[in-house]
Formats: C-alpha cells, sequence, structure tokens
C-alpha cells in the first residue's frame, strides 16, 4: 500500500459499506463530541496504547451501512483496524440520542428528561476522557448516537431544554439510566460497578407498562458452561441478594467444585440481551437454567420507562429528574441554576 492513499480507495479496500455523499461547509460549532462509530463494519475499540495515524478529515456527510453520519469525520488506522470519529455538535448528538434511546409517541416530558439525562452524561464523559481519541462511542457502551435521525417531538425536547446539564458539587453527574428496572425500585450502583455517589441511590419506580417488565428465558446448561469458562455444572443456586432484591451472585457447582459468579458478570458474559436484567428468579431442573425476570438494563439511575409512566401522569421533566437523581441540580449552560426546578431532594424509598 502506498503511503498516500485516498480515503475512497482505502475504503473500497477494505470493503466497508461506506461512502461519502457530498461535503458540505457548516455553522461554527460551540460545543461538538468526538464519537467513535462503532457498527457492523467498525467493531473495534483501540487498544489503550494502540500506535493510531490520522488518514483524512473531512468535513462530511458520511454513510455507514445505512446510517447518515453529519459532521467533521476523521478516519484513523490503527495496528488493530480502521477507526471513524464523528465530531458532531453536542445538541445534535443530544437529539439522536434521544431519538436511539426511546420509543415512538413518548411524553414530551419524557423526552426531555432523557435529553437533559443524554447531554449530562455526554458532558461527563467528554471531562473523563479529555485527552483521548473520542469521548464515547455510538453503541450500547454509553449512549446509541445513529447519526442524523429526525423527529419533531425530539427535537423539540432537545432545544427546549437545550444546554441544560445535572451537576453535583458543581460538575456535571455520571447521569446513568436504563430501559426498565422492572423492581419497584432503581439499583445502587455499588452493586452493579463497584461505586457509590450521592445522586445516584435506590427509589422507587413504576414502570409496569414497559414491554420489558415480564420475560423468561430458558438456558441449557451447555450455554452456561460456554459463555463462564465453569465445565461439567451439575446445579447452579441463587447465591446471594442486592439490598433491593435483585440476584447478585450465583453458585455454579462445576466439575472442580462450586464458583461464584456475579450476576451482572453473567448479564455480560451471556450478552446484555440474552440475560436482560438481574431481577428473576431461577429454577433449575433437567440440565436448564430456567428464568422468570423483570426489566431490562443495570437498573442504575433514570428507569425510563417509568419516566415515561411519570409524564403521562403530568409529572413534568424537573420531576422526573429530581425523582431519578436526588440531590444534583439542574442548571444552563453557564453554570446559573435553570428557571422553576426543584432543587436537591432526597432520595425516596430505600
Ligand atoms: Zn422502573
Amino acid at each position: 500500500m502506498k503511503a498516500k492513499i485516498s480515503m475512497r480507495a482505502f475504503f473500497v479496500f477494505l470493503g466497508a459499506v461506506l461512502m461519502f455523499i457530498a461535503a458540505s461547509p457548516g455553522l461554527a460549532r460551540a460545543v461538538s463530541i468526538r464519537v467513535l462509530i462503532l457498527a457492523d463494519e467498525f467493531k473495534s475499540i483501540p487498544a489503550p496504547n494502540e500506535k493510531l495515524k490520522l488518514l483524512d478529515k473531512e468535513l462530511a456527510k458520511l454513510l455507514v451501512g445505512d446510517r447518515p453520519y453529519s459532521g467533521d469525520v476523521e478516519v484513523w488506522r490503527g495496528e488493530n483496524s480502521l477507526y471513524l470519529i464523528d465530531s458532531v455538535d453536542l445538541e445534535d448528538y443530544v437529539k439522536s440520542v434521544v431519538k436511539a434511546e426511546t420509543g415512538s409517541n413518548w411524553a414530551l416530558e419524557a423526552l426531555k428528561a432523557q435529553a437533559v439525562a443524554s447531554r449530562t452524561y455526554a458532558l461527563y464523559q467528554m471531562q473523563k476522557n479529555k485527552g483521548l481519541l473520542y469521548d464515547v462511542t455510538s453503541s450500547v457502551l454509553n449512549q446509541v448516537y445513529r447519526g442524523d435521525i429526525h423527529d419533531d417531538k425530539v427535537e423539540k425536547a432537545v432545544d427546549e431544554t437545550a444546554g441544560q446539564i445535572l451537576v453535583y458539587g458543581g460538575q456535571p453527574i455520571e447521569a446513568l439510566y436504563h430501559s426498565t428496572c422492572g423492581n419497584g425500585t432503581t439499583e445502587d450502583p455499588a452493586e452493579v460497578f463497584g461505586f457509590s455517589v450521592p445522586y445516584l441511590k435506590p427509589v422507587t419506580c413504576d414502570c409496569d407498562q414497559s414491554p420489558y417488565y415480564s420475560w423468561a428465558r430458558k438456558f441449557p446448561v451447555s450455554q452456561i458452561e460456554n459463555a463462564t469458562g465453569v465445565g461439567d455444572i451439575k446445579d447452579i443456586k441463587i447465591a446471594s441478594h442486592t439490598d433491593t432484591g435483585r440476584v447478585k451472585a450465583l453458585e455454579l457447582d462445576g466439575g472442580n467444585g462450586p464458583v461464584m459468579v456475579n450476576a451482572t458478570d453473567l448479564r455480560r458474559m451471556l450478552g446484555w440481551q440474552t440475560l436482560p436484567s438481574t431481577e428473576f428468579q431461577m429454577d433449575f431442573t433437567n440440565g436448564y437454567m430456567d428464568l422468570e425476570g423483570s426489566g431490562y438494563g443495570h437498573g442504575v439511575g433514570m428507569c425510563q420507562w417509568s419516566s415515561q409512566e411519570m409524564a403521562r401522569a403530568g409529572k413534568n421533566y424537573t420531576d422526573i429528574l429530581s425523582h431519578f437523581y436526588p440531590g444534583a441540580s439542574l442548571v444552563n449552560s453557564d453554570g446559573v441554576p435553570a428557571g422553576g426546578v426543584q432543587q436537591a431532594t432526597t432520595a425516596s424509598g430505600k
């Protein structure tokens, strides 16, 4: 390969389903976020010490698979893969994320709560990853970003909350959220991620209208053995629960004796969708792990389906945010408290 190679030739070389549509001038951007695009063609994340070289940077519209992306697009060549980074206006990014992270016909106030949570989460990541190649990925590893997708109601929700974020101690909070807690109480991050912060405490929740509220799964023991690497499993038991009643750890009775597996680790090993949550009951019979469960996601922070229920019941987005992020304050981009916001409530529920 020649040292100087055109971007188009490079894509053809890689067989990526990707093309430039048109370069177009853009407006001056106030705040932009750098998003590593993860898609079928681009699955890799740069390793911590991977050598990277910028091949090209264009203000362009880009099609990756069937998804169009606008902004400054950078193509980086690493030792293991090719990487695409889309540098996009933060508010445009939030519009795309809110659309991707919510259902159709969601209540405006729930969309506004999601807009503030997603914007805050993005700013938190931008601060945390300062100096790194990118701020967030476009996948569920962070927040789902699908490029240019338009929705009038979502754009209204983002515009009406433009620049507003949640802060604690003057800093953007780690505004975690999930689809459906399925438990009646959200989860303590200490149980899932191993850290505690004052604004992410278990609070009461009502999300029984969610399509993920109730589920069943049946895994043959071979699937558990393959996922965990524990061989000859004869029995599986729930070993412990978290304070909110979710499964904390399981005991796998393998050929080399009992092995404890953290329930969140089991979700990761099986696939987050394959085991939707750690809120489940379990039977182990005839070589099958039989589960009846509820919810989808880690259960920490804002429960999206509950926020939708709260909005339908007449709550506004500030009510929703102060419920799920107790003690955090809503401020405008200049740090001034946003109008009409209830400040600093304490955690309800346990
Ligand atoms: Zn919930």
